[in-house]
């Protein structure tokens, strides 16, 4: 697909890029293995790295603004969503020029031959495939432990935010790092398929959908290098009898609305008891009628557009395959701003298990409702799911809501907050939702080599 901004408000085809040679490749890879190879990468050398993390926060936290329009432009997002998406990527960049040395410091082991410990040393080149939906945030994820840990690293982001892939390279270049820490590639599937067989790269990180990642990680599984996916979600936000049912409902719209519904950890099944349902189902609608749909460098707008026109049409295809299998619109077709790739807010009731909407996952405004009885409906209906990212609940009794999330098969569970992520906490999921952690001291340990070093008595 071609490298091209398409702003999705004005429709307008604000600039193409050209696509990078096989050449081009080569001499990434070329820089990013000699850095490898160069005192730069030794573990020794990691406080040096480390400054240029905190200066690379101190680089993004002086261009907020120009960084949070450039994000609203290519993908359309609100600009206040713009801004907390950059603050959110300073933070990272900072937490760990902080942390990393103690988390990457030799951990002793107690033992029966000697003294012993493991080291954590850098791996080579990783290789990130990155999504849209946050085009700044879910390259600091990779690249920040990258940096901290001494991997070099290339990156193939997505075709229609090119603008913020060379605004996060340029970031880097100018926090100090020096050729070969980070290379942004316009490359097609095929160019990232020779990267990942190339020796000099030792693992692949994606974000994305089930079907890039499927085919990522097998290319990786082929080469036998490590991957870390981290894909799509169908999480519930579950609504049990003792809630606060207003302050729930009113998350769980924010939630779904949260940059125009295109989160992989967005609020997507509302799972709710039943003597709150109606309660529940009335603040939705209300607060989906409310959105504003309209400019997103508007403070006033509540709704942004969706990223592409493709993206609204799939999930216009989606709606209409879903009602024709059952389902009822409950809130839906408000009108839509003239320009613009806008979707309305859509609440969708009466879903079959048979109906193909059941196990899909709707990447835009549409939110899906289902009535439940007791706690074991809840968890039987939250796990009858091919994806295991995250999940909300919502209860006045958090000793109940405990037991009920260590029932749901995700890689996260919030309770009585809306789903959220931050440097601190390890980010990812199970089942088809991907596999391995970004974030914390998970996320960076994914691709170091922790070395056993034993000393006999
Ligand atoms: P996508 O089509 O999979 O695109 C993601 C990236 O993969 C893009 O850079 C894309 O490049 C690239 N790509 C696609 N096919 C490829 C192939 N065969 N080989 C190499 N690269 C390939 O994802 P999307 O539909 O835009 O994004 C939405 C999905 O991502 C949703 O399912 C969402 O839930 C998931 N997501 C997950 C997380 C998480 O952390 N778990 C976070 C955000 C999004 P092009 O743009 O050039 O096609």
């Amino acid at each position: 697909m071609a490298y091209q901004t398409v702003n999705p408000y004005t429709n307008e085809v604000v600039q193409t890029f050209t696509a990078h040679s096989d050449a081009d490749v080569e001499a990434a890879l070329a820089a990013g293995h000699a850095l490898y190879k160069s005192d730069w990468a030794s573990p020794a050398n990691m406080s040096a790295r480390l400054k240029i993390l905190a200066m690379l926060a101190e680089v993004m936290n002086a261009r907020k603004e120009e960084l949070a329009r450039i994000i609203s432009i290519e993908m359309g997002k609100l600009i206040g969503e713009s801004r907390s998406e950059v603050q959110s990527c300073i933070d990272i960049a900072q937490y760990y020029a902080d942390n990393a040395a103690r988390f990457l410091a030799p951990v002793p082991y107690p033992d029966v031959l000697g003294e012993a410990w493991v080291e954590h040393h850098p791996v080579g080149i990783i290789l990130a495939v990155e999504p849209w939906n946050f085009p700044l945030y879910q390259l600091i994820r990779v690249v920040a432990p990258a940096i901290a840990a001494g991997n070099p690293m290339v990156v193939k982001h997505a075709s229609n935010v090119p603008q913020c892939a060379l605004a996060m390279e340029k970031a880097i270049a100018d926090a100090g790092a020096p050729a070969g820490t980070y290379r942004n590639l316009f490359i097609t599937p095929e160019q990232v398929a020779n990267i990942i067989a190339d020796d000099r790269v030792q693992g692949v990180a994606l974000t994305g959908s089930e079907k890039a990642g499927s085919i990522v990680a097998g290319q990786a599984g082929a080469k036998l290098k490590k991957a870390t996916m981290e894909l799509g979600g169908n999480d519930v936000f579950v609504v049990l009898d003792d809630a606060d049912v207003v302050r729930a409902a009113k998350t769980a719209a924010g939630a779904r609305l949260y940059n125009a519904g295109q989160v992989c950890t967005a609020a997507k099944r509302y799972i709710v008891q039943a003597a709150v349902a109606d309660e529940f189902t009335r603040v939705v609608i209300e607060r989906f009628q409310a959105a504003q749909m309209g400019d997103p460098l508007d403070d006033a707008t509540t709704l942004a557009p969706m990223s592409s026109q493709r993206a609204k049409n799939d999930l216009q295809t989606q709606l209409d395959q879903a009602v024709a299998n059952g389902a009822k619109v409950l809130c839906g077709g408000a009108a839509v701003p003239e320009q613009g790739q806008f979707f309305p807010p859509t609440l969708l009731g009466n879903i079959e298990r048979s109906n193909p909407a059941y196990f899909e996952e709707f990447f835009g405004p549409v939110a899906q409702l289902y009535v439940v009885a007791d706690d074991d409906a809840v968890v039987a209906l939250a796990n009858d799911s091919n994806y295991g990212l995250g999940g909300t609940i919502f209860s006045g009794n958090v000793e109940r809501a405990k037991q009920l999330a260590s029932r749901i098969e995700t890689g996260m569970v919030f309770i009585n907050q809306g789903g959220d992520s931050v440097a601190e906490l390890p980010f990812g999921g199970v089942k088809r939702s991907g596999f391995g952690r970004e974030l914390a001291d998970l996320g960076i340990k994914e691709f170091v080599n922790q070395k056993l070093v034993v000393v006999g008595g």
